[in-house]
């Protein structure tokens, strides 16, 4: 049995009232361990010990905090194969993917936000003709909240914790009580960094309780959550009252444009990915495919067959294209999605069944299912899914393409396939996304402003806009 605890002024402790909450492991439907179900006392006191290491981190020099922050990313490279085994049991997600793509990525943002608060600068501006300037400092908000989900679990934690901390802020931070291992192996690597004590405090817990203490502790004045929508609405009527800074990272319903002009197999291979990495269990996943209609019978063909031909399987296998489900209501719930397109007049082209997994006959597996569908207006395409099941529609024309992508209350990411420069220019601009990829998908420069419109969010993160969501700007108005 696995034990976590939280990790508050630099150690580990067990949680105040002796609560706490199995952890398992999706792959083989076991206890594999047990985290802390933290409450507001543990809350106050990571709360307390960020206040009090405040002072000292938030007047580090730019070069103090760099150095540490380069050293958090150089550990975590480090430690890629036990980083990337532990989030690979802890998730269900294929190791492969965990050591390609979570890990190297939790480190990159690290990396990322040492050089980046370096090069983050103020404004100024002068008032002409009345002999004054003005100049706006960016000043550090004080003890932040992060919050954070189950699919990409190290990636999406530290994403959140370096920009605060590169920034000058102190963290109470809580990973998905889901996913915790990685964020609790995490407190060991920063204070091998040399992150002083009280910096970063790492409570685990359930979010009705761990992460609503957080979202209603009066002196935590900023909060940046990643998770479903149901919840950001939640967090954001509570924190109102106490006019809270929030960045809210949502839900997803992405499309998938596909032109008949597109390269074809580039666009074949990457649907593929899109639709069904980490088990489909990525906010940027496209999971609404829509196709022209003089490829469709061709893309339909293709991209069944290459779906079918997916392994699924154990994820510590190096054969295995998709892991296990997150657990078990997450597993229940993506079914009866499947179950429901059925009812409302969807046919399954592929997929839609559990799997058992020889050896892990109770880990939470399902087949990638494809779902044909002629309306917009079904569950399937209208409620995030966030799980390896896609719909395929054609459309006859761009604008019948466009509104079809539209007709959603999300907006996160889109994805658009064809050479025509025009049409891609004219669709870009159209789309309700906060994210569009043409002819790639999930292409990342860390420095690009990330997040989604819509009922995907509020706020960006990434490069500078996470850095000014983590400060507070002040102008400051002299005449001479
Ligand atoms: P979730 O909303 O259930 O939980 C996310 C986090 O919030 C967890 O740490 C959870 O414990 C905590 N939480 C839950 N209720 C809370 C409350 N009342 N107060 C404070 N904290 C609370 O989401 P999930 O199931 O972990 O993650 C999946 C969702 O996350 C999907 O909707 C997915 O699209 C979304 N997501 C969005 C992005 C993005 O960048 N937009 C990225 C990844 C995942």
């Amino acid at each position: 049995m696995k034990e976590i605890h939280n990790y508050i002024n630099g150690k580990f402790i067990p949680p105040a009232l002796d609560n706490w909450i199995d952890n398992y492991k999706p792959s083989t439907g076991e206890v594999y361990g047990r985290i802390p179900n933290s409450t507001t006392e543990d809350i106050e006191l990571a709360y307390t010990a960020a206040k009090n290491a405040y002072p000292d981190w938030s007047n580090t020099t730019l070069q103090q905090r760099s150095e540490i922050l380069s050293r958090i990313a150089t550990l975590i490279n480090e430690k890629t194969d036990e980083l990337a085994l532990a989030e690979s049991i802890d998730n269900g997600k294929p190791l492969s993917l965990a050591k390609s793509v979570d890990i190297p990525r939790g480190a990159s943002n690290f990396q990322f936000f040492a050089h980046a608060i370096t090069q983050f600068a103020s404004e100024a501006h002068e008032s002409s003709g009345l002999d004054a300037i003005n100049f706006t400092l960016r000043q550090p908000i004080g003890v932040v909240g992060c919050i954070s989900p189950w699919n990409l679990p190290l990636y999406l934690f530290t994403w959140k914790i370096a920009p605060a901390l590169a920034a000058g802020n102190t963290v109470v931070a809580k990973p998905s009580e889901i996913t915790p291992m990685t964020a609790f192996l995490f407190g060991e690597i920063c204070t091998s960094a040399g992150l002083p004590k009280g910096v970063l405090n790492i409570v685990h817990g359930l979010g009705t309780s761990a992460g609503e203490a957080i979202i209603q502790h009066p002196d935590i004045k900023a909060i940046s959550f990643t998770g479903g929508t149901k919840t950001g609405a939640h967090i954001a009527k509570i924190a109102a009252p106490t006019f809270k800074k929030l960045s809210l990272e949502l839900g997803g319903k992405n499309p998938n444009l596909i032109f008949a002009d597109c390269d074809y197999d580039k666009m074949l291979n990457t649907t593929l990915r899109s639709s069904f990495a980490n088990q489909g269990q990525i906010c940027l996943c496209g999971s609404r495919i829509f196709i022209e209609r003089s490829i469709y019978d061709q893309f339909k063909s293709d991209f069944v067959e290459k779906t079918k031909a997916l392994k699924i399987g154990d994820p510590l296998a190096p054969e295995t294209n998709l892991g296990a489900l997150v657990s078990k209501p997450h597993l229940e719930k993506v079914k009866s999605y499947i179950d429901k397109a059925k009812e409302e007049g969807g046919t399954i082209l592929c997929g839609g069944e559990y799997v058992t997994v020889e050896g892990h006959e109770n880990g939470y597996y399902l087949q990638p299912t494809i779902i044909e569908v002629n309306s917009t207006q079904c569950s399937v395409m209208q409620e995030e899914i966030f799980g390896p099941v896609v719909t395929i529609t054609p459309f006859d024309n761009d604008e019948q393409a466009l509104s079809m992508a539209n007709d959603v209350r999300y907006g996160l990411s889109s994805t658009i396939w064809t050479n025509n420069l025009n049409r891609s220019m004219y669709l870009a601009k159209h789309i309700h996304a906060g994210i569009v990829w043409i002819n790639t998908w999930m292409m990342r420069d860390l420095r690009t402003p990330f997040g989604g419109i819509k009922n995907s969010g509020v706020g960006r993160e990434g490069g500078f806009e996470a850095l000014r969501f983590f400060t507070e700007p002040k102008n400051v108005c002299i005449q001479y």
